[in-house]
Parts: structure tokens; C-alpha cells; sequence
């Protein structure tokens, strides 16, 4: 379909950018890299007035090293993710996640900002940004705000961010100091997009879990802590029948949805079975 009439706009610098969005009100809307958005124009799930393109902003690209965190660019590129050294050192899981996302050609043109702000429960990077405690930055035309991952996603394609806001980067703590990770992800062979997918971190100490974090893609609407296996495996022996036996209660206060992929019983059975998986590659047993 063609998506209805819209004015574009593409700015040259951030501020321009913010003062566009609060120009155009409610019904403008920002695009980075469209992999998302051009796809719900086309359908017309979504008519905005307005795009304000940001994909040519050279200030929302790129990491930097920021002492015990990296500050990510949410204009940064899934490709620029894969391949990023310092995001390779000091946060590794989510240049694995990154390489999930769906094909060459959308992971060069999507970026993590995008896929941060559409808030959608099959998306691969919001479990990874949970499970890192990640810090989303938005600039709005009072300035900037921090958000917290867990309280970023509100509902199903709902974030915290409002509508003149652009999300400009996240701060990544660095997972140095014997922090094993793994995303392990189900997905049909014809297509990327996860049916459920688990972010593990794993940090060992003396042959036991010291501490444990896993993000939940597709298990509900809105992302989710699988709270009760981090707390089951705290202290528990790193072995792979102790981590397995954590990740029975992986589901727990889940709600995954039904549709072509899956129903919500073979989902919840591939969240405790993947989680196992994560564990197990996260604390290398
Ligand atoms: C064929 C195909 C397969 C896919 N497979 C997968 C998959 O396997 N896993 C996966 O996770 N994703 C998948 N995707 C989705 C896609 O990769 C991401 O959602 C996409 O990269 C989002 O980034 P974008 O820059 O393209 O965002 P856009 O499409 O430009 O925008 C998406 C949304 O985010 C908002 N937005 C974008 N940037 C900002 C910003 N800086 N500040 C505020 N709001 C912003 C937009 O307003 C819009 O609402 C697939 C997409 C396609 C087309």
C-alpha cells in the first residue's frame, strides 16, 4: 500500500531536529533508519503529519568510551553494533543480539535507537537492554532526560519517551569482571524476527553464580526481567543441572501472546528451555 500523505523534513543537527518535532505536535514523528516505521506507514497502522528524519545526524552515531560505561549513539547502525570493538570488550552481548536482527540489509539501515523506541515485545534489543541495565538519554525541547530500562517500556509498542522527545543514546554499564553472556533465540527459518528470544548474563565467583540477569524477548507485551530465575540461581553452583533447574520458573509471570508463530504454552516451554541454553553458554558450563 502507499502510505498516506506526510510532510518530511531532514534536519542537519539535533536541536533542529527537537525544535521540528515540537513544531509539528502530536502528529509528527521522528524516523531513523524506517526498517519499523515504513513498514507501519505502508499498512497504514500509523498516518503522522510529519517525519523528522534524524538517519543523517552524524551526532547520534557512534560509542564512546565514558570511564566505567559506554555512551551508544541511538543512531548507531545493527551492522556498526556487530562490529564496534569497544562494544565487543565491554558489552558483548549485545553485539551478539545485534547480529540476530533480521538480514544484512535492514541490520545496516536499522539502528539501535529505532529498535529501542518502537518498544515492540518481538524486537532482539530491548531484552538485551534490560537485562544490562542500560540508561536510555532523550532530548526534548526542555533539555535532556534519563531513563531507566525498566522503566522505558510501558506496553505494546509504548514507550516512556513523549512525542517531542528523540532518543539520543543509551549509557551501557561495562560488563567487565567475569560476566559470561548469551542470547539465544528461536526463530522459523524463513524469517529473523524471534518467536522468543533470552538475554543471560551470568557473573561466576568461586565455581558459584554470584549474580545473574536475563531479559525476555516476545514473552508478553511489554519486556521483561525473568525475576524468578535471577533469584533461583544467586548463589546456586555453577553447574548445568543446577542453572537448568533455575530456568523451570522462567515463565513465571509471563504473559507471551498467541499468533501464527506460536500459542502461549509452546512459548512459555521455549523460554524455560532457552533460558537453560543462555545460562548454561553465559557461565561457560
Ligand atoms: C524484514 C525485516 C526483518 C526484521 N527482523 C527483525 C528481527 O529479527 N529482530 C528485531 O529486533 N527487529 C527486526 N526488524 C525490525 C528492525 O530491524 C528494527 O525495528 C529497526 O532496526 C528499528 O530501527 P530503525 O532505525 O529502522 O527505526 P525506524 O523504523 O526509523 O523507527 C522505528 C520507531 O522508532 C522511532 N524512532 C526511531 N529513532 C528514534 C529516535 N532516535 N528517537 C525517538 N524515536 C525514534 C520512530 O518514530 C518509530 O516509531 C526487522 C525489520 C524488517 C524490515
Amino acid at each position: 500500500m502507499i502510505p498516506a500523505q506526510f510532510e518530511y523534513v531532514r534536519p542537519s543537527s539535533l536541536v533542529d531536529a527537537v525544535r521540528a518535532l515540537a513544531d509539528g505536535g502530536e502528529d509528527a514523528k521522528v524516523i531513523a533508519g524506517g526498517q519499523s516505521l515504513l513498514p507501519l506507514l505502508r499498512l497504514r497502522l500509523a498516518y503522522p503529519d510529519l517525519l523528522v528524519d534524524v538517519g543523517g545526524l552524524d551526532e547520534l552515531r557512534g560509542v564512546t568510551d565514558a570511564g566505567d560505561q559506554l555512551l551508544i549513539g541511538a543512531g548507531t547502525t545493527h551492522y556498526q553494533l556487530v562490529h564496534d570493538p569497544l562494544i565487543g570488550q565491554h558489552c558483548g552481548l549485545l553485539a551478539q543480539a545485534a547480529g540476530t536482527v533480521a538480514d544484512p540489509a535492514v541490520r545496516h539501515r536499522g539502528t539501535l535507537g529505532g529498535s529501542i523506541a518502537h518498544g515492540d515485545p518481538a524486537g532482539d534489543l530491548p531484552a538485551v537492554v534490560l537485562a544490562i541495565d542500560a540508561t536510555m538519554i532523550a532530548r526534548g525541547p526542555g533539555g535532556d532526560r534519563e531513563i531507566a530500562a525498566s522503566d522505558f517500556f510501558v506496553d505494546y509498542l509504548t514507550t516512556a519517551l513523549t512525542p517531542g522527545e528523540v532518543l539520543t543514546g543509551i549509557r551501557v554499564p561495562k560488563l567487565d569482571g567475569g560476566w559470561g553472556y548469551r542470547y539465544e533465540k528461536f526463530h522459523r527459518t524463513a524469517q529473523a524476527w524471534a518467536t522468543v528470544g533470552v538475554a543471560a548474563l551470568v557473573r561466576r565467583s568461586n565455581g558459584e553464580v554470584a549474580e545473574a540477569r536475563v531479559g525476555l524477548t516476545n514473552m508478553g507485551s511489554v519486556r521483561i526481567r525473568a525475576a524468578a530465575v535471577e533469584a533461583a540461581v544467586a548463589g546456586a553452583q555453577a553447574s548445568a543441572g543446577a542453572l537448568r533447574a533455575a530456568a523451570a520458573v522462567a515463565d513465571e509471570g509471563t504473559n507471551p501472546p498467541a499468533d501464527l508463530h506460536g500459542a502461549p504454552d509452546y512459548r512459555r516451554h521455549l523460554a524455560r528451555v532457552l533460558t537453560g541454553r543462555a545460562l548454561e553458554a553465559a557461565a561457560g558450563v
